[in-house]
C-alpha cells in the first residue's frame, strides 16, 4: 500500500504543542502498520514571521497535494494589530478555500467521565452525541460585495453579503444525510427561512434532495435561533444538525460548551473525493491558539488527538481504529486524568505530555 501523505500545519500558540502530542499518537499507529509520511508547512502567525504573509503559496500547493492535512491553530496577540487581510486567521480561511473543503464536521460528544464538567445539568448532557455539519466555503463570510465605504455624510457603511447557490447547498446537505445514515438516521436542517432568502433556498434545496435521494433519513427543519435554544434545552433530540457557515460557526461553539471544554472538540473539513478515492480533508481542533497558556505544556491535546481519530475514520476508512482511539481517550478520562481546562475535584491534574502518555498507554492496553 502507498504511504498516506500527511501535511502538518502546526501554526501558533498551543498549535505546535497539541500537534506534537498528536504526532506521538500517529507514530503509535505507524508502529502498528499505518503507512504514512509527513511534511510540514507554515501557516498563520508563524508564516507571517518567516515570510511576511499568513498564507505562503507553497503551503497551499502542499495542502492540495496531501492526502490529509493536520492543523494545530493559528493567530495570537502578536499579529492582532495587522490589517484584516494580513492577519494570521486569513491563512486558515485560504487553506479551507483552496482545498475545497466545504463540509465542516464537528462532533459534540460528551464523555461519561466529563458529564459533570458541563455547565448544563449532567442528565441533559450524559450520553450526548451530536454531529454538526457546517457549510464552510460560502455564505456571509465569503459573499461579495464585502466592503466598507464612506457615505456622503461621513458615516461609514459596512456590507457582508450572504450568498448561496443550489449546488453549494446540495453538496453539504448530501454529506449530512450520508453521515446520518451511519449514525442515528436523523437530520435537522437549521436556517432562517422566515427572514432570509438564502434560508428559503436552503430549505427548498434540502427538501428536494431529501425527497429525491434520502427519503429513508428523518428530516426536520428548524429555525436557527430555535436550534440555539434547543441545543441547551434538550440537546439529545439532535443527531446530525446541518446549517450554513455563519449559523454553523455559532451553533457549533454553543454545542462545544455542552461537552465541558473547547479543549475536547475535534473537527474535520471535507471536500470532494480526489482521483485516488480519498476526500480533500483538513483535520483540526476547534480551539484557537490559547495564547494565555501557550508554551507552558498545559494545553489539552485531546481535541487534536480526536481530530486524528476523525482522519482515521473519514480519510483512511479505519473506523475500528478510530473507535480504538476514542475509547483510549475515554478510558484515560475515566481513570481521572485531567488537564487544567477540564479539571475537577479529586482528579489527577496533568499537562500535555502526561495526558498524551496516558492515551498511548491506553492504546497499548487495547492492542
Ligand atoms: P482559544 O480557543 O484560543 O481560547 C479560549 C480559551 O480556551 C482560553 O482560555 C484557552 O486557554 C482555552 N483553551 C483553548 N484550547 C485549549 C486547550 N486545548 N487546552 C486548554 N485550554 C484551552 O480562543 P481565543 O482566546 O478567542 O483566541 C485566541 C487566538 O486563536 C486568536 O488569535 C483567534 O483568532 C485564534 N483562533 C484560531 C482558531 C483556529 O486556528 N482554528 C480558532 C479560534 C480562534
Amino acid at each position: 500500500m502507498n504511504e498516506y501523505k500527511l501535511l502538518l500545519l502546526p501554526g501558533d500558540g498551543i498549535g505546535p504543542e497539541v500537534l506534537d502530542a498528536t504526532m506521538r499518537v500517529v507514530g503509535w499507529y505507524g508502529h502498528k502498520g499505518l503507512p504514512y509520511q509527513t511534511e510540514e508547512a507554515l501557516l498563520g502567525g508563524a508564516a507571517i514571521d518567516a515570510t511576511g504573509r499568513p498564507d505562503p503559496d507553497e503551503t497551499f500547493v502542499k495542502a492540495i497535494a496531501a492526502d490529509a492535512v493536520l492543523m494545530g491553530s493559528v493567530g495570537g496577540p502578536k499579529w492582532d494589530g495587522l490589517p484584516f487581510a494580513q492577519r494570521a486567521e486569513r491563512g486558515l480561511l485560504r487553506v479551507r478555500k483552496d482545498m475545497g473543503v466545504y463540509a465542516n464536521l464537528r462532533p459534540a460528544l460528551c464523555f461519561d467521565a466529563l458529564k459533570d464538567a458541563s455547565t448544563l445539568k449532567p442528565e441533559i448532557v450524559a450520553g450526548l452525541d451530536i454531529l454538526i455539519v457546517r457549510e464552510l466555503m460560502g455564505g456571509v463570510y465569503f459573499g461579495e460585495p464585502k466592503e466598507t465605504t464612506t457615505l456622503p455624510d461621513g458615516q461609514k457603511r459596512a456590507v457582508d453579503s450572504g450568498v448561496y447557490t443550489t449546488s453549494e447547498i446540495v453538496r453539504v446537505c448530501r454529506v449530512a444525510f450520508d453521515m446520518a445514515r451511519l449514525r442515528g438516521n436523523k437530520v435537522h436542517s437549521a436556517e432562517k427561512s422566515n427572514v432570509m432568502v438564502t434560508g428559503v433556498l436552503w430549505k427548498e434545496v434540502i427538501t428536494d434532495l431529501h425527497k429525491r435521494e434520502y427519503s429513508d433519513v428523518e428530516l426536520h427543519h428548524i429555525l436557527a435561533d430555535n436550534a440555539a435554544m434547543q441545543l441547551v434545552r434538550n440537546p439529545k433530540q439532535f443527531d446530525v444538525l446541518v446549517t450554513d457557515n455563519l449559523f454553523g460557526d455559532v451553533l457549533s461553539d454553543e454545542a462545544a460548551q455542552l461537552t465541558g471544554s473547547i479543549g475536547m472538540l475535534p473537527s474535520a473539513s471535507l471536500g470532494d473525493r480526489k482521483p485516488n478515492g480519498l476526500p480533500s480533508a483538513l483535520y483540526e481542533p476547534i480551539h484557537g491558539s490559547a495564547p494565555d497558556i501557550a508554551g507552558q505544556g498545559l494545553a489539552n491535546p485531546i481535541a487534536s488527538i480526536l481530530s486524528f481519530a476523525m482522519c482515521l475514520r473519514y480519510s483512511f476508512g479505519l473506523k475500528d481504529e478510530a473507535v480504538r482511539l476514542e475509547k483510549a481517550v475515554d478510558s484515560v478520562l475515566a481513570q481521572g486524568f485531567r488537564t487544567g481546562d477540564i479539571m475537577q475535584p479529586g482528579m489527577t491534574k496533568v499537562g500535555t505530555t502526561a495526558m498524551t502518555d496516558a492515551i498511548l498507554k491506553a492504546l497499548d492496553a487495547s492492542a
